[in-house]
Order: C-alpha cells, then structure tokens, then sequence
C-alpha cells in the first residue's frame, strides 16, 4: 500500500508547476486535503489533490493538466497529514514545484488574476469580489471541485457549465512576467538567483518559468519571504508548445532559448515520448527522436531529425495540397501552423491549439489500484 501511494503522489507531482506557461488552474493546497467528503477518508490526505487534478484534465479534455498550489507553510507540518505526505510536500516547496507562504490571504487570486487562470477551491471569496470582477462576472473562472460519481467534479460557481475559462495574464501581470526577478534570500527556491531556480531538477522539469512575484505592496515582491525582488534583466524569449494526438491535448512544454526540446516515439531524456499515445502504425513511423523544436531570435523553429520527414500545415490546414514535408529541414512557426508527425499527431503552438476531442482514459490515480478503488466504489 504504502509503495502504491508513492506512485501516486509521484504522479501528482508531475501535474505540478508554478510555471506561467504551464499552469492550467490555481488552488489553495491546504484546502483542497481536507476535502473529506471526497473519499470519505482521514481529515487531511494528499491524495485528494490527484482527484481535483484529473476532474481538471477531464473537464478541459486535457492530459496531464498542471495545477499552480499556493501552500499554507504550516502544511509542512501538519499532523493530520502522514509523516511521508509532510515529507513529500516539503520536497515539493524546495524545488519550487509549489509556492510556499507564511500567510495565505488572496494569494490564489492574485496569481489567478495575473496568470488568468480559474480557481479550484469552495470558497465564494464574497468579500473581494470587488477587487476580482471575473469572480462574480465570468464563467469557469470559479470552480469548486466537489464529489462527484467518480472521485471529483468541478462546478462553476458563476454561470454553470463545466469548462474550466482559462484566459491571458492581465497588463499587469504580462508586465511582471516580462522580466525575471531574483530574491534577496539565498535559499528562495521560486525566486533564486539568474533564473536558475530549477537548476537542480531532471531537465524535463527544468522550464525556468518563474512564478508571478506578489504585487500587493505596489511593487514587485517575494510571496514567501515578503522582501523586494530585484529585476536581473528581461525574461529570456520562450513558448508554450502543446502535443495533440487523436484530437487531445496530451502534454505542454515550453521552449527556451538555451533549452531546445525533441519530440518523438521515445527521444532522449529532456524530450516529450509520444510511445504511449501512438497507434501501432504511429509507432512504426515516427523515429525515436523525430522533431526539434528551438527558440531563435524570438521565434520558434521546427527541425525535422526524423527517417521519413515531418509535415507541416499551414495554418492548421488540413488540405493535403497545402500540406509540405520537411526532410532534415527548418520551419519557422507561425501561431496556426500545425507540425505533423503522423495523421492526427500534431505539435502547435499552445495558445492556438485546442483538444478537439473528450479525455477518456487518464487518472493520476492510476497508479494505485486498490486505493482508486476504494474511493471509486466508495
Ligand atoms: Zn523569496
């Protein structure tokens, strides 16, 4: 059992990121593990994270969704946690996977407000609405997860429906986003310094996407340590990539310029493996390491290091007349353009590419099949 749990909180972790890029939702991690009435468990279980992640994959048709987690710091030590999820959440926050704070206040909105993300959590927020007009004005951007037939489900608290509004960071935001910050304490591991604060990660997890700095006091300033951040230059030129295959979002990435990045059946370490989403023909066709995407002059360029040639679509066309093939050569994308590994196995940018399809199969619960069932069946 206990191994099984490992597995799935690894699994969680991967669906972590304070990375703007990357985040698909904001959500106050103390809160959501006491969500009791969701597996009718112990007062506080990690696990509860995983089930609110895949209602998030699973309302936006989207795999591997992350979540941006702001953490109360008193979590860490938190007795109704057991001593491996305090040990884990601690792991979490030194690698600045979530963001820890000595107080919670707005946080989870503030961070939604310059990222432009929804917030999963129950609580109304009735007496800042008027400082967060979307609260009360647009749909899918409030949505409490609560349970459902099959672990969690998330319901708007304004408008109804079911999809999460996922937006573009506010002036403001795009402002602060624009430039990299570097915090005055040495350990901080969301603001350290030259934007290498993830410089001790596996290089898939490495994005250097630093989070939002916290703009309550008028100026730029570190959520955790509440000292003024100094600007160290402009935020070097990046994107949000995204992987669709058979109409679904499979995973995002981002490229950087000093961090290229190979898609393919099964590249090297650093690379997205599309292997478990293929087809058997799929599999056949596309090399290990197939396209390399890299960021040159603010510009994203697609090179074909595959056996037999990459296709791109202009535009997303998909008339076969407009459709050309790269064969060891560079395209530089233009927001529509779709690179085609296979029929129906696509790369775009992210801003522009949607899944076309439901989400059917994925759970971070997976990984624990007594455990899921057990909640499940509950
Ligand atoms: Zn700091």
């Amino acid at each position: 059992m206990r191994f099984e749990v490992s597995k799935v909180l690894d699994a969680i972790e991967q669906r972590l990121t304070t990375d703007p890029a990357l985040a698909r939702a904001v959500v106050d991690l103390a809160e959501v593990v006491r969500y009791a009435d969701l597996d009718g468990g112990r007062p506080a279980s990690l696990l509860r994270l995983g089930l609110v992640v895949d209602a998030l994959a699973t309302q936006l048709a989207e795999d591997n969704a992350a979540v941006y987690a702001v953490v109360h710091r008193g979590l860490l030590s938190d007795a109704d946690l057991t001593s491996n999820e305090r040990m884990v959440v601690r792991r979490w926050a030194d690698d600045g996977l979530v963001e820890v704070l000595p107080t919670v206040g707005d946080r989870v909105l503030e961070v939604a407000d310059l990222l432009g993300l929804p917030v999963l959590s129950r609580l109304r927020f009735e007496g800042v609405r008027d400082r967060y007009g979307w609260l009360a004005g647009q749909a899918g951007r409030l949505m409490a997860p609560v349970a459902g037939k099959t672990g969690a489900t998330l319901v708007a608290q304004v408008g109804g429906g079911a999809i999460p509004s996922i937006g573009s960071p506010d002036p403001v935001g795009a402002k602060v986003l624009a430039r990299l910050w570097r915090c005055p304490e040495t350990n901080c591991a969301n603001f350290g310094g030259g934007g290498g604060a993830f410089a001790d990660l596996a290089p898939e997890r490495r994005t250097g996407g630093q989070p939002p700095p916290t703009m309550h006091t008028g100026s730029p300033t570190c959520p955790r340590h509440g000292k003024p951040l100094t600007d160290i230059g402009a935020r070097p030129p990046a994107e949000a990539l995204a992987v669709r295959v058979s109409g679904v979002i499979r995973r995002r990435f981002v490229v950087s310029e000093d961090s290229p990045v190979v898609v393919g059946r099964a590249p090297e370490t650093g690379g997205i493996m599309l292997g478990q989403w293929l087809s058997e023909e799929a599999r056949r066709w596309i090399s290990r390491s197939h396209v390399r995407f890299e960021m040159r002059g603010g510009e994203v360029v697609a090179q074909d290091v595959s056996t037999n040639g990459t296709g791109v679509r202009p535009g997303g066309s998909m008339d076969e007349a407009e459709r050309m093939t790269l064969k060891h050569q560079t395209r530089v994308l233009s927001p529509g353009d779709l690179i085609e590994l296979y029929p129906g196995v696509h790369v775009g940018k992210a801003k522009t590419l949607t899944s076309a399809a439901p989400l059917n199969t994925v759970s971070v619960m997976a990984e624990a099949p007594t455990l899921s069932m057990r909640i499940l069946e509950r």
